[in-house]
């Protein structure tokens, strides 16, 4: 276990990832979450984009500890309803640190000043509107849970449970192995809300400026920055600096 004191090294946070994956593919997602939130109880967060999936894990963490920080990228450009979505389940769920994360006002003046930026250089919007609020916001916790599975594919297939990061921190992945039936049979069997636009063909669902519904048989992902090549926001790869040069933050 990450003790409280003692100095973190890449050696020790992969040796606690590799401990930790092999915990928790022993038990169900949800006792897997709450072991976490009590073995790392302040010292971690959830990130969460209160998408087309997100209910499940909200759901689990909101019973294994209401208080734990949620970590919400409020991008200014997320469709009207993620807004309403998210203040839903917090409502219903109970959960009572949701944070929202804006990007930095002065950041956004200087390098995306008109709000156009995603149009011609996503990765550099991505940059600016998610990996660095995140990486920010992320900087007092030293354990993170995000809602990626292997089922959305791509560089996802073969997602671990438990994983380093290059800046020193586990990220946990307690839904790698479900899929989106799995996901759906426990929204309903719980009372959870559907996410507004998941029944117009909103699989996944991120900014309104670069997500698309996808067609029967399309990948769950397909919709995001449709046409362009790029398939993830940043936050869990290594990610292009805005100058062009290449940046190594995992966030
Ligand atoms: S998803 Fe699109 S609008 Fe949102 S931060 Fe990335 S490039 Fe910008």
């Amino acid at each position: 276990m990450l003790p409280h004191s003692a100095p973190i090294t890449p050696a020790s946070i992969a040796s606690e990832a590799r401990a930790l994956e092999a915990e928790l593919a022993r038990i169900p997602a949800e006792a897997a979450i709450t072991l976490l939130a009590g073995r790392y109880r302040g010292r971690i967060a959830l990130v969460s984009a209160f998408g087309a999936e997100s209910a499940v894990l909200l759901h689990m963490v909101a019973r294994a500890d209401p208080a734990l920080p949620v970590l919400f990228l409020d991008t200014g450009k997320l469709f009207a309803e993620t807004l309403t979505f998210r203040d839903r389940l917090v409502q219903q769920l109970g959960l009572r640190d949701v944070r929202s994360i804006p990007p930095d006002p002065a950041a956004l003046a200087a390098r995306d000043p008109f709000g156009g930026l995603w149009a011609f250089n996503p990765d550099a919007c991505c940059t600016l509107r998610k990996v660095e609020p995140l990486a920010a916001a992320l900087a007092p916790f030293a354990v993170w849970m995000n809602g990626r599975k292997r089922a959305h594919g791509s560089t996802r297939s073969a997602l671990p449970l438990a994983e380093a990061t290059e800046d020193g921190k586990l990220k946990v992945n307690p839904l790698a192995a479900w899929d989106g039936d799995a996901v759906e049979a426990w929204r309903v069997a719980h009372g959870l809300p559907a996410h507004p636009l998941a029944g117009l063909g909103y699989a996944s669902i991120g900014c309104r400026t670069c997500t698309s519904p996808v067609a029967a048989g399309e990948a769950t992902r397909a919709g995001r920055w449709r046409g362009t090549g790029k398939t993830e926001c940043g936050i869990h790869i290594p990610q292009p600096a805005p100058n062009g040069d290449t940046d190594n933050r995992t966030a």
